[in-house]
């Protein structure tokens, strides 16, 4: 080990660093790692705080990594929580058209989704909508049968626990610090005590800048992590009852989120949106959580600008959306016309953590670099819990190239 008391440190309990843990185990069997996370329990942020689907890989580029890691994830999340009788459900989904400007774009969708692999997809006309989702409102959709809904945090839950059956540990309640160079280790100074580690894998989400920052003692320069809420309503029993599956629109093809939709939990209920709103602080689930260090970090990060002058008009309608209750209800109603403004309750939240370059660019695929003993996880949103088993392989081979003198 190189005098190294720990082969590998993860940085982050979530799915992805959990998702890589277990798969270092599996393929290295014997080394010792430990997964630092600063909560007292795994799967406390994003992880915890989202929709729950299991996504097919309709909407990524091909050749993308989102696009080979969601699809080939994708079977395997399904497989892996049939396996382990974790909670799973298959309804399908419906992405609506609800005009001839948006049939272009469900046409593109659907030319991806087919060169990526997707299996039994079919185009639905206005009559087949209807009879497959009665209450939805379109001129066509796209359908997506294998579209599944999980509990991620029980899935992120059964991965800490493959870890400590095979002698990983899962460290919660510690917080990474700082880092020191230590002859052929690091030294990962936590609010528990230190460690000393060959490799540290840094899958900390929200914060994932931040740790490459104290890796390399500078922010990474050309990126930084902002945070964007995503605001849920769920609905009420009557209008629930309408939906038999995920309803989707046609998604604004310049941004990578998916636009407000419908999807039922896998433990009941439908859920509304979530929106894509900027937070003020990166756990800030509260429309008006702010940190004042985060949010001035952010106001003098260059990109933050370019970002602001580049979709100043959708981020405006995304904030009024986020206040205006009606604003939000009229979105809805747009995929499903008959719901009554009081059938739509305020729900939870999450933070997506959103790689955003300095020109202004939200980053679209998942992006990752190695930087002497660290691997940084910079970006890994939706679909990255879908994606994390094949995302777990894919790291786990990027630590095992790393020379072990
Ligand atoms: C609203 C919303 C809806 C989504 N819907 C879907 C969906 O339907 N399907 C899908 O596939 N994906 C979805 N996603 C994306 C998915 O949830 C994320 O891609 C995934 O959870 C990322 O996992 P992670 O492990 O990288 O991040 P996280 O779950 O955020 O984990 C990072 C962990 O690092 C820890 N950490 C941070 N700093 C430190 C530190 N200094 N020391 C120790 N620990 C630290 C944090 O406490 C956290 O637990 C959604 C995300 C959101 C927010």
């Amino acid at each position: 080990m190189g005098g190294a008391d720990w082969d590998v440190a993860v940085v982050g309990g979530g799915i992805v660093g959990l998702g890589l843990a277990r798969a270092v185990l599996a393929r290295q069997p014997g080394l010792k790692l430990v997964v630092l996370e600063k909560e007292p329990a795994v799967a406390a942020h994003q992880t915890g705080h989202n929709s729950g689907v299991v996504h097919t890989g309709v909407y990524y580029r091909p050749g993308s990594m989102k696009a080979r890691l969601c699809v080939t994830g994708a079977r395997r999340m399904i497989a892996y929580c049939r396996e382990r009788n974790l909670p799973i459900a298959m309804p399908g989904k419906v992405i609506v058209a609800r005009n001839e400007a948006e049939s272009a774009g469900l046409r593109e969708i659907e030319r991806r989704g087919r060169e990526n692999g997707v299996e039994g997809l079919r185009r639905l006309d206005r009559a087949a909508l209807a009879e497959l989702e009665p209450h939805v409102a379109g001129v066509e959709a796209l359908h997506v049968p294998t579209a599944a809904i999980v509990d991620y945090a029980a899935v992120a839950r059964s991965y800490a626990a493959e870890i400590a059956a095979v002698g990983g540990e899962v460290r919660t309640g510690t917080a990474v610090r700082g880092f020191a160079p230590d002859g052929p280790a690091v030294v990962v100074e936590t609010t528990a005590g230190t460690v000393r580690a060959r490799q540290v894998a840094n899958c900390a989400g929200l914060y994932a800048d931040r740790i490459a920052a104290l890796a390399s003692g500078h922010w990474p320069a050309e990126v930084r992590v902002l945070p964007f809420r995503g605001e849920y309503y769920v609905l009420a029993p009557r209008a629930a009852g309408w939906l038999r599956g995920l309803v989707y629109p046609v998604p604004d093809p310049r941004f990578p989120f998916l636009g407000v939709h419908f999807t039922p939990r896998v433990g009941g209920g439908v859920e509304a949106g979530p929106n894509a709103v900027l937070a003020w602080r990166r756990e800030g689930y509260r429309r008006w959580d702010a940190d004042l260090a985060e949010l001035g970090a952010m106001l003098g990060y260059g990109g933050f600008w370019a970002m602001a002058a580049r979709y100043w008009r959708k981020g405006l309608g995304e904030q009024w959306r986020s206040l205006s209750r009606g604003a939000f209800v009229r979105a809805l109603q747009g995929l499903l016309p008959e719901l009554r403004p009081e059938e739509a309750l305020p729900g939870g939240s999450g933070v997506r953590a959103q790689l955003v370059l300095r020109n202004g660019k939200l980053m679209d695929d998942f992006c990752v670099r190695r930087d002497g003993r660290f691997l940084h996880v910079l970006n890994v949103p939706s679909p990255a819990a879908t994606a994390s088993l094949a995302i777990g392989d894919e790291l786990a081979a990027r630590l095992a190239e790393f020379p072990t003198a």
